[in-house]
């Protein structure tokens, strides 16, 4: 027996086999109690760090435990990449977010597939393809149907040398977290979706969920729902 534990040529030997067997592909038709297991999609904009690498074994060792115990487990993986996040890392090296975003969810899925995280790679989206967002839009106009998305003009972050409106979260100090430049106000439009009109359903339907209080109290809180109070002052000499 080796001494040293050679991983490179014993994982590599193993992910290959694992792949060409297809061992992760999920057969919808498969016997099984199904079970969907998602973690959540990577933003594309740079490489796997470590809080991914724990975020997606937790997953991966759920989801090998689920098939041991015979579940029909579907396990895929896809990449949250249009918005904010891709655009501001190919504005910051200049290069087209189509380009970048590409770049970087080749080299995430090649992390991952190193990881030997048990995915089913066919099943595989990323949420700037026009075959996933057209859905999107989809649902957008429902919501505009129904009265649930809705144009206003409202003040947003705004740096004026990135030209590009900001997160709360992207302003550190009043000035912009990528250039340093001070963040003033602009009066955009923008679109809202009316989801304070589900604030009460919200707040009915958490009353069901399994949860400790503490998780249901944050949750309560983040809802957010007020209707004010009713207050008696007394005041000193008078009735
Ligand atoms: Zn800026």
């Amino acid at each position: 027996m080796k001494e040293k534990y050679d991983f490179l040529s014993i994982e590599a030997k193993w992910q290959k086999r694992w792949e060409d067997a297809a061992l992760f592909r999920t057969d919808d038709a498969a016997p099984g109690d199904p079970f969907y297991l998602l973690e959540m999609f990577p933003y594309p904009s740079g490489k796997l760090h470590m809080g991914h690498v724990r975020n997606y074994s937790i997953g991966d060792v759920a989801g090998r435990y689920l098939r041991m115990t015979g579940r029909n487990v579907l396990h895929p993986m896809g990449w949250d990449a249009f918005g904010l996040p891709a655009e501001n890392a190919a504005i910051q090296h200049g290069i087209h977010p189509y380009i970048w975003t590409s770049e970087h969810m080749e080299a995430m899925r090649d992390q991952l597939k190193r990881l030997g995280v048990s995915y089913d790679w066919d099943r595989e989206l990323a949420t700037c393809s026009p075959d996933y967002y057209k859905w999107t839009q989809w649902i957008f106009v429902q919501f505009f149907k129904e009265g649930l998305a809705y144009k206003k003009k409202n003040p947003v972050n705004w740096c004026p040398s990135c030209e590009t409106v900001l997160a709360n979260e992207q302003v550190v100090d009043g000035a912009c977290e990528r250039c340093g430049t001070e963040v003033g106000k602009k009066n955009l439009d923008q679109w809202y979706l009316a989801i304070t009109k589900y604030a009460q359903r919200l707040l009915d339907d958490l009353e069901q969920l399994g949860w400790p209080q503490n998780v249901k109290t944050m949750q309560q809180n983040w809802i957010g729902r007020s209707t004010g109070a009713d207050v008696d002052f007394d005041i000193e000499g008078f009735d």
